[in-house]
């Protein structure tokens, strides 16, 4: 049996062969633990014959854990220069194939549908580039790429808004976004201990689970994140006004938007962070012929 990667001597030993020095630009804080990537793994419930897409391998810490669980993992790394040392550290695995490139610019369906045609159950495991959770993960879930779901290490705090509930503090445009679609739970607290460099915040793994269909109906997908994104733009401010002030035309058409609040029956002078997602899903029926020029067809 090989050393697994992620512990604090084989990574420094893996960094000094060669001569790698971390990027803080592009998120590079490695796992050094072991029990932790395991722990991950396995909110993944993956099988053997699972699929797993990786997002940032570093030095393939997660990826190797993911291979002994899997049947096949594929992982996107945006730094050219931690190729060949994938290709050293990964080289006991068979399973694993290493895409050179940013995953937002990536054709994610296209690699799933190219690598895991034999393996119907994919998920995504990573420990994510903070600089970039959000907007990686919007991306993989507007594509609605078929996936199982999603396990990622991430920012606390961002976990705690993707999480979110309404009526708390950390409920906004972010929460609804990702609930629309899945499923979300943080799984795990984790200590900024386990990083090689330490990051400056705390951690976090949420699950996102994929639903089947997503939690509320609405007849214009595109109005219905424009709304709730107006709805938190000034957190102190009630629905009514923060929808007069960001949607285009808002001031002339408060009208249209106090009746569609009442038929929804929204009491005005509430907040964004207080409404459900089924309450934005009702309001966005009633508002999305005003607002998106197809009034009239
Ligand atoms: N998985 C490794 C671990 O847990 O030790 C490394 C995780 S590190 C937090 C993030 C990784 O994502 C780095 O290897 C970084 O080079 C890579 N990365 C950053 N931006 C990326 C992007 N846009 N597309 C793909 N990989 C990216």
């Amino acid at each position: 049996m090989h050393k697994d990667i992620a512990t604090p001597l084989r990574t420094k030993e893996i960094l000094k062969k060669y001569g790698f020095s971390f990027k803080k630009s592009l998120g590079q804080n490695f796992l050094i633990d072991t029990n932790i990537l395991k722990n991950i793994v396995e909110h993944a419930n993956l099988t053997e014959q699972s699929g797993a897409i990786e997002i940032g391998p570093g030095i393939g810490a997660l990826t190797e854990q993911l291979a002994k669980s899997s049947k096949k993992v594929t992982a996107f790394e945006i730094d050219q220069r931690l190729l060949p040392i994938l290709k050293d550290t990964l080289s006991p695995y068979n399973n694993v194939k290493v895409i050179h490139g940013d995953v937002l610019k990536a054709d994610v369906k296209k690699v799933i549908e190219e690598e895991f045609a034999d393996t119907p159950d994919v998920m995504v495991v990573a420990n994510l580039p903070y600089y970039v959770t959000t907007p990686i993960i919007l991306k993989l879930l507007t594509e609605k790429l078929p996936i199982r779901g999603i396990v990622v290490m991430l920012q606390k705090e961002v976990a705690d808004r993707i999480a979110a509930k309404p009526g708390t503090k950390e409920y906004g445009s972010l929460s609804i976004a990702i609930q629309y679609y899945t499923e979300a739970e943080t799984v795990m607290v984790v200590p900024k201990t386990v990083f090689m460099p330490q990051p400056n915040v705390d951690s976090a793994v949420i699950r996102l689970t994929v639903r089947e269909r997503p939690v509320v109906e609405v007849k214009d997908e595109d109005f219905f994140f424009t709304l709730t994104r107006s709805s938190f733009a000034q957190r102190r401010k009630t629905i009514l006004n923060n929808l007069t002030s960001q949607l285009p035309d808002g001031k002339a058409k408060k009208d249209i938007i106090l009746a569609a609040l009442e038929k929804s029956n929204i009491d005005p002078t509430r907040r964004g962070e207080t409404l459900s997602i089924q309450e934005f899903g009702k309001l966005s029926d009633e508002l999305f012929l005003d607002f998106t020029g197809n009034a009239l067809s």
